[in-house]
């Protein structure tokens, strides 16, 4: 197994990194401050990700993505971590849900998706559901020529601007126990669709989480994504590459915590030492180095699970992200301590990393669900 990427996989982490650190990272304390993006900016970035061929890195060929391995997805990933969320954009990270684009909608959502000139948001979650997505109240009802959604959503990532929204509704009561959801394509200006407001939040600065209202909001039969019922396939069947793809984001914030703190635990003096001469400072850089690196195996572990279609792949994704978001909490949290004073003012990156690798333990399942999954998984085979 191989622990540093090398061959192709290693060009495209040295590609990754070179954007980030030339073109990203200038513009990482301005949008963080402002908690707010120019789209135009974010755009053009895309665009120049296009030119690398790697926009949309996690799309399939046949959708016009560059269709890399998983294995080289978390390699993007793990370099991504070490930008801001809204900068990441730029790289196209795609719902996987929308693999269940049927022949018009390639066509209509999905190229222009992938040529960067529309962007799209996903609604699951909403007041009274988010872990239990069994207790959605979103409903869909059929009228003759497509359906009608009424509903809220809540905590919905980049929504405001969105171009589309896929909304997961409830066609009948008794359908969301029975896991038959089914996912809606909403768009921009549609008079149904009403972003209600804002969240202020602790991190993730310039990308925005909003609240929206679906109030007799029509859609056409064709912007059903998949076929009635199969919503939550379509939106699980790739959650577990989602979360394999925040777990190495968590290893990329925790190894640039990390690049942060070296040079400064030499350099920094107390006691007429450098910091680290002081046995306590080496113990914290240890259980740094040890958790990284555990991590970043376990990231492999699932990576490789994906690429072999094996049906272990689940839990191992689960055990990644549950594992990785944990520790990059730890390693951000243990950085700032070392770094002192210098570590909470926002001159350096790391109280940035610290608030921003909180929301993983949240989004995308949280370490409960995670913790749950396991346990079933390891109490079933004994
Ligand atoms: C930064 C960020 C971005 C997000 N982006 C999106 C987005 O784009 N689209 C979207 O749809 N959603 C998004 N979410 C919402 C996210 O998916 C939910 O917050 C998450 O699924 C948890 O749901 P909840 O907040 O309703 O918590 P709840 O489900 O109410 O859970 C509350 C707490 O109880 C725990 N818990 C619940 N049930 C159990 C149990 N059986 N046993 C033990 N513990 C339990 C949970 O783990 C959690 O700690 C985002 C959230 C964040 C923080």
């Amino acid at each position: 197994m191989a622990f540093t990427p090398s061959g192709e996989d290693g060009l495209i982490a040295q590609t990754v990194r070179r954007f980030i650190t030339e073109r990203l990272q200038p513009l990482e304390a301005r949008i963080d401050a402002a908690d707010q993006v120019d789209r135009h900016e974010i755009q053009a970035l895309k665009r120049e990700v296009m030119q690398l061929g790697l926009f949309g890195y996690n799309m399939p060929g046949d959708l016009g993505g560059p269709g890399l391995s998983v294995t080289t997805q978390c390699i993007i990933d793990e370099e991504l971590g070490r930008t801001t969320m809204p900068l990441a954009e730029a790289f196209g990270h795609l719902p996987g849900s929308l693999r269940f684009a049927n022949v018009d909608q390639r066509a209509w959502l999905v190229q222009p998706l992938m040529r960067a000139e529309t962007t799209i948001a996903y609604a699951l979650t909403e007041p009274a559901a988010g872990s239990d997505l069994s207790a959605i109240l979103t409903r869909g009802r059929k009228t003759d020529s497509g359906w009608v959604l009424d509903g809220t959503k809540h905590f919905i990532s980049a929504a405001e601007d969105a171009d589309h929204v896929i909304v997961l509704a409830t066609t009948d009561k008794a359908a969301a126990l029975k896991g038959r959801l089914t996912t809606f394509i909403v768009e921009r200006g549609n008079p149904g669709l009403k972003i209600l407001r804002r969240f202020g939040k602790m991190g993730w600065r310039g990308h925005p989480l909003s609240e929206l209202a679906l109030e007799d909001c029509f859609v056409p039969d064709s912007h059903v994504l998949g076929t009635p019922g199969q919503g939550f396939m379509a939106m699980m069947g790739t959650i577990n590459n989602d979360r394999l793809m925040v777990a190495a984001k968590c290893v990329g914030i925790a190894q640039a915590c990390m690049d942060l703190v070296l040079p400064h635990v030499r350099a920094r003096k107390t006691f007429g030492q450098p910091l680290a001469s002081h046995q306590a400072i080496q113990f914290s850089i240890a259980d740094c180095d040890v958790e990284i690196n555990a991590a970043r195996l376990l990231v492999q572990q699932a990576a490789r699970l994906a690429d072999d279609v094996s049906p272990d792949f689940r839990i191992a994704a689960s055990r990644a992200k549950l594992f990785a978001s944990e520790m990059g909490g730890r390693v951000a949290d243990r950085v700032l301590q070392i770094f002192g004073g210098a570590g909470y003012m926002t001159d350096l990156p790391i109280e940035r990393y610290y608030r921003d690798v909180r929301a993983f333990r949240i989004g995308e399942g949280t370490s409960e669900m995670q913790r749950i999954q396991i346990a079933r998984d390891v109490i079933e085979r004994g």
